[in-house]
């Protein structure tokens, strides 16, 4: 298996080198050559069969000759080995035609450690074997870091430095970061805001000098490698709706559009998905940009589902190449005028196409709220307040066929808002209640490259050459 970039200008890798490379060097991101296709039988015969197995049937036709089948079947075991629900990813019932697929089982109470967990295993597989060592460095808002840092806490071969923004995550999204006290972890506070801690590490990525000397790999929502594990779960919750006999709708809270990419590739695979769905907060680019054609960059507003407070969706390239035919030189082109002016108009056809799988809707932050308080006292299932957006959103485009929306985070990851909303404090499961005792330990930086690339030397040993 070959994957390209969206822009047409990199060179093809395999699945090891997409996933450890992460962007691509033409800016652009990997995705496959071609989408392998399961028929209508093998679908079928996902019903029933645990989590694990299914991930390893669906994700196998990606992954060339990286691993062995037992290698990559133990991978896969140890990456979910910790999730709190036998099910990994079980789905309840909110009302007739419309249910809830709970992804916040994993160690982070994020569906990030779906993907997350997965890598941290294939990572580690992968540099045992070369013997090389990388340092991964990532920005977050919150919830990818700490799905990041617990993935990675303590493996061989890594280390981890992940920049959030000071003061502006939540305290559940901090001590997942500054509580492990492996000594490859590595938290670091920028003085700013999320994307401050981006830019950062964008000009970390393009210094290839550095890039190049402490091995940078990146392991944010482009990494290939992420989006392929989240296919998993569209065909286990469509298989258990009755797929591929007859099709199911998915609406998903989106911030970077990784989550919400991943179903379309289920889709291409021939997993009978009716629509998707892109559900989003007040910053609504996506909605816009499906409603108008226009992608147009506006100033993030802070909401209360901070994970998905983007303006640049990064993974929506991958949905506009495949809306293009895979035409790298047009999505070249589109990324190079978002540069330019923060904005692009799809080409008619291209809108077309994506109109055809997706649709859309825009949530305010007090909908939000009364969703969560309704949703409670309708059902007595507590959501958080990204998974209250898509909730929202999903009820406005209920159909004949099964409505999945995905529950992105645990209720307690985002106490004060679940609180201020449905008057309950959402108490954390009990294998985590010690976090508020646990010592923290990171270290604060001001916006300032020069000084968090001679930290990184520092930490990994190295001399920082002139
Ligand atoms: C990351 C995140 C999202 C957005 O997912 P994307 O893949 O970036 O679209 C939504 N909800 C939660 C809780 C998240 O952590």
């Amino acid at each position: 298996m070959q994957y390209i970039s969206t822009r047409g200008a990199a060179p093809a890798l395999d699945f090891e080198a997409t996933m450890l490379t992460g962007l691509a060097r033409d800016g652009g991101l990997y995705v496959p050559a071609e989408i392998p296709v399961l028929t209508p039988a093998e679908i079928a015969a996902l019903a029933g069969i645990s989590y694990e197995d299914a991930a390893f049937r669906i994700m196998r036709p990606f992954i060339g000759e990286t691993f062995t089948d037992d290698e990559f079947r133990a991978l896969i075991a140890a990456a979910y080995a910790g999730f709190g629900h036998p099910a990994r990813a079980p789905l309840k019932q909110l009302a007739p035609g419309h249910f809830l697929l709970e992804l916040f089982h994993g160690p982070t109470l994020a569906f990030k450690d779906f993907a997350m967990q997965l890598i941290g295993q294939l990572f580690q597989a992968a540099l045992k074997r070369s013997g090389q060592r990388v340092t991964i460095v990532g920005a977050t808002s919150g919830d990818t870091g700490s799905a990041a840092i617990e993935a990675f806490r303590g493996l061989d071969n890594v280390d981890v430095f992940i920049l959030f923004p000071y003061g502006r995550v939540s305290e559940v999204q901090r001590r997942q970061m500054t509580t492990p006290a492996e000594p490859n972890v590595h938290a670091i506070a920028i003085d700013g805001d999320f994307d401050t801690c981006q830019a950062l590490v964008k000009d970390m990525f393009n210094d290839f000098a550095f890039r190049d000397r402490v091995r940078l790999a990146g392991v944010n929502s482009i990494n290939w490698a992420r989006v392929l594990a989240q296919v998993v779960y569209y065909f286990t919750a469509a298989v258990a709706l009755g797929a591929p006999h007859r099709p199911v709708a998915f609406t998903v809270p989106t911030g970077n559009f990784g989550d919400i990419f991943a179903g379309s590739i289920a889709a291409a695979m021939g997993l009978p998905i009716a629509h998707l769905v892109i559900a989003t907060n007040q910053n609504d680019i996506l909605h816009r940009c499906l409603g108008t054609g226009v992608y147009q960059t506006e100033a993030v507003l802070p909401s209360i589902s901070p994970s998905m407070d983007i303006q640049v969706s990064s993974n929506f390239e991958r949905a506009l190449h495949r809306a293009y035919g895979g035409d790298g030189r047009a999505v070249g082109q589109l990324m190079d005028e978002l540069k330019a002016s923060g904005r692009f108009a799809v080409s008619q056809g291209a809108l077309e196409g994506l109109r055809e799988l997706y649709a859309s809707g825009r949530v305010s932050e007090d909908e939000t709220s009364a969703t969560i308080a309704r949703t409670l006292r309708e059902t007595g299932e507590l959501l958080c307040p990204h998974s209250a957006v898509g909730v929202k959103v999903a009820e406005a485009h209920l159909g004949a066929a099964p409505m999945v929306t995905l529950a992105t985070a645990h209720p307690a990851k985002f106490p004060d808002a679940v609180e201020a909303a449905a008057d309950l404090r959402p108490a954390l499961p009990p294998r985590m209640a010690d976090l508020f005792e646990r010592p923290e330990r990171m270290t604060r930086l001001p916006d300032d490259r020069a000084a968090l690339q001679a930290l990184i030397f520092d930490r990994i040993g190295m001399e920082a050459s002139a």
